[in-house]
């Protein structure tokens, strides 16, 4: 592993950094939640799980290439998946739309980048047809913002309202070395681009320790004086990528009591635009709304409302385990009249069997549920 300098190599986790499950002090924190609940009418036919979930929020990764490497999500030199497996748009479209017609309310479009892949538009616009019959309540992206400056105007008028752009450092140089050779004037730019064509922002910040834990307050200060929500997110233990986990990880109920007791800051529980129990926080001292993402808190899944489709097409249940349904093989193995149908069956008898949650532990010496797939494959 490198070091960034006055980024020390951490060769073990002091007692403060361990995490146990279901720690009080955090919260896991999504305020774009879809929907929980669905209407009785909705909830007929509807996708349910084993555990009553509703299933209404799909994530598409479009693609696992992208033009940066952070450090927590891909190796420096990945192997990408095989050009020819991977799904065509008029695939995704074929699968995302299965989707929708068994209730799926939102999808966002992950990767890798996806503002990287080909053509992207053209599946966006094809989605976008969904909100214009009202099935789909809402489709948006996350992105790294690199490509921002180019498509935000595009997004706008295909009918994307808001985006996530990972940032998590405001510091060019520490930018760099983070995700190995992003630009960070080119991502402020992107995200002036996306505010000046009216898009909502919300920041998502992994925090890793050493790295940006001293940084958060500036970095929280910088997003709502921008008008930005944000999100702090702990570090998964998704796949292999070169770098030691254990020495990235920041348990956010540490950050949290820093803001608090040591920046005296008050953060106010936030109901506004959540389908369910908060999940945000609204900072007196700034104004703005805070999210604290804690995978590794068991809590995160009781309410889970999502499934994920990877690029070559498989459906992962869970982000944590690996169970998958190959919905590639159907699109591809049944006669085009068929294939909707096929679909719906797969689909359907995938969420019958979601797990229940994740199995993800981090510790100074324990790495408990590890993946063997990074993030960029799965998508975040
Ligand atoms: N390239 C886009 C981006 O960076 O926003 C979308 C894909 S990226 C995989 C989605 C999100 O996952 C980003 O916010 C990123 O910071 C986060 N992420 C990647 N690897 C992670 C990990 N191991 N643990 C927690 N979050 C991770
Ligand atoms: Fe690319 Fe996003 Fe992964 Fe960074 S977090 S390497 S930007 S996919």
């Amino acid at each position: 592993m490198t070091a960034l300098p006055g980024w020390p190599i951490m060769r073990g986790m002091d007692a403060r950094t361990r995490i146990t499950i279901n720690d009080a002090a955090t919260a896991s924190s999504d305020s774009e939640r879809a929907p929980k609940t669905l209407s009785p009418e909705e909830r007929t036919g509807a996708l349910i799980d084993p555990f009553g979930r509703a299933i209404t929020y799909l994530r598409i990764s479009v693609t696992d290439r992208c033009d940066f490497r952070c450090r927590y999500c891909m190796a420096e030199q990945p192997e990408f998946l095989p050009k020819k497996e991977v799904l065509t748009l008029e695939e995704i479209d074929a699968v995302a739309s299965a989707f929708v017609r068994l209730g799926v309310r939102k999808i966002r479009l992950t990767g890798g980048e996806p503002l990287v892949r080909r053509d992207i538009m053209w599946l966006i616009r094809r989605l976008a047809r969904h909100m214009q019959s009202a099935h789909l309540r809402e489709l948006t992206l996350t992105t790294n913002g690199s490509q921002l400056a180019r498509y935000a105007k595009e997004l706008v008028a295909a009918g994307v309202r808001r985006v996530n752009v990972s940032l998590d450092t405001l510091d060019a140089e520490k930018f760099h070395f983070v995700t190995r050779r992003g630009d960070l004037k080119r991502v402020l730019a992107g995200l002036d681009a996306a505010q000046e064509a009216g898009l909502r922002v919300k920041i998502n910040t992994v925090a890793v320790k050493a790295l940006n834990e001293d940084e958060i307050p500036d970095i929280v200060r910088w997003a709502h004086s921008r008008g930005f929500d944000i999100s702090l997110i702990e570090t998964m233990p998704m796949g292999d990528t070169g770098e030691e986990r254990a020495h990235q990880y920041l348990p956010l109920s540490l950050v949290r009591d820093r803001l608090e007791k040591e920046l005296g800051w008050r953060l106010e529980r936030d109901d506004l635009n959540t389908g369910g129990p908060s999940r945000y926080w609204r900072v007196r001292e700034t104004g703005g709304r805070l999210g604290f993402i804690t995978p590794l808190s068991a809590h995160f899944c009781d309410d889970c409302n999502r499934v994920r489709l990877t690029a070559t097409g498989k459906l992962y249940l869970c982000l944590g385990q690996n169970e998958d349904a190959d919905l590639r093989a159907v699109v591809r193995g049944h006669a085009p009249e068929d294939v909707d149908a096929a679909l719906e069956r797969t689909i359907r008898a995938a969420v019958a069997k979601k797990p229940q949650g994740h199995e993800f532990a981090i510790s100074s010496d324990e790495i408990r549920g590890q993946m063997p797939r990074t993030m960029n494959v799965t998508g975040g």
